[in-house]
């Protein structure tokens, strides 16, 4: 039976992921690289005890790796002399195969998994309750996945509220690269066109007047440029696909304007209120 959940890296997904598991009465064990966040952490709730020391998860029934995408497979290499052959291993990061693939040879029991929520807040204070309730919960195993390992998994996500979903790891990638990683990069170039108005008194005004639709398509922009980064670096294909869509869409859209063409711009935009329920739930 699942008693001891381990987590490396108190930050937002780590935190709110301890958080919610101690409240189901888990012993939860984290590791931070320091001293001061583990203090902090134990402080806040988020784990029962904490320690830089990987050797504190040894007892871990399953590990939660919570670091910065480029930083978990080395943090799972780290922690592989401390941990039993029976230790479930899953991550966090937002992007999957080239995870899945760097982690399944260092540890048989892993299973990539990507939690889909987040604010834009950072670090061992950004951790909050009820963070991945109703919201989408994705699991990569493949062929080499004990079936055991992955149920007791799938119990644990679907125990934080959250609607589990399986697929392969490169379906996620390029699923969230429509969906995730593409918006990132348009909000973050929506912002950037913003600041290259070259009149000062029409940039002021233009920040003045600013409201809610462009907070509502600013706001994944704004977020960790660190996350917006490693999207890019470890999604490349699947989001240089998203975005030459894009940049095709926005060629017809400037075409249509251009040319005065209203009734395909009114076919358009009536064709994405259609679609637009099917994008948000
Ligand atoms: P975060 O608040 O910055 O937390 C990341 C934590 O990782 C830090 O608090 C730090 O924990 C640890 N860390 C940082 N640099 C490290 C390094 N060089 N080596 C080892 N550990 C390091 O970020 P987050 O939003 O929780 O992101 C963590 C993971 O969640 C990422 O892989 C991201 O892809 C994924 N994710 C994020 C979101 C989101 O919206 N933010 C959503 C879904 C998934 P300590 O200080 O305790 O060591």
């Amino acid at each position: 039976m699942m008693q001891k959940v381990g987590i490396v890296g108190l930050g937002l997904i780590g935190g709110s992921l301890g958080l919610d598991l101690r409240s189901q009465g888990l012993t939860v064990l984290g590791v931070s690289r320091q001293w001061a966040t583990c203090e902090r952490a134990i402080a806040r709730g988020i784990v029962d005890q904490a320690s830089p020391d990987g050797a504190l998860l040894a007892e871990a029934d399953l590990i939660f790796l919570c670091a910065p995408i480029a930083q978990i497979a080395p943090t799972l290499q780290a922690l592989v002399p401390h941990l039993q052959p029976a230790t479930i291993v899953t991550d966090v990061g937002s992007v999957k195969a080239p995870i899945v693939e760097q982690c399944s040879p260092l540890w048989a029991n892993f299973i990539g998994g990507h939690p889909m929520a987040g604010t834009e807040a950072q670090g061992v204070e950004a951790g909050q309750r009820d963070l991945f309730a109703q919201r989408p919960y994705v699991l990569t195993p493949t062929d080499q996945t004990e079936p055991d390992a992955l149920e007791t998994l799938s119990t644990v996500v679907k125990s934080l509220g959250s609607r589990l979903y399986l697929c392969e790891p490169a379906i996620h990638d390029r699923a969230v690269a429509w969906i995730s990683h593409l918006p990132v990069m348009i909000s973050a170039s929506l912002i950037e066109s913003c600041l290259g108005e070259s009149d000062p008194a029409v940039k002021t005004l233009a920040q003045q007047l600013a409201s809610s639709g462009l907070r509502d398509t600013r706001r994944v922009g704004g977020g960790n440029p660190e996350l917006g980064l490693m999207m890019a670096q470890y999604n490349q294909a699947a989001l240089l696909r998203s975005l030459g869509a894009y940049r095709d869409r926005l060629d017809e859209l400037i075409t249509q304007i251009e040319q005065q063409d209203w009734q395909s711009l009114g076919q358009t935009l009536q064709l994405t209120q259609q679609e637009r329920p099917h994008y948000l739930r």
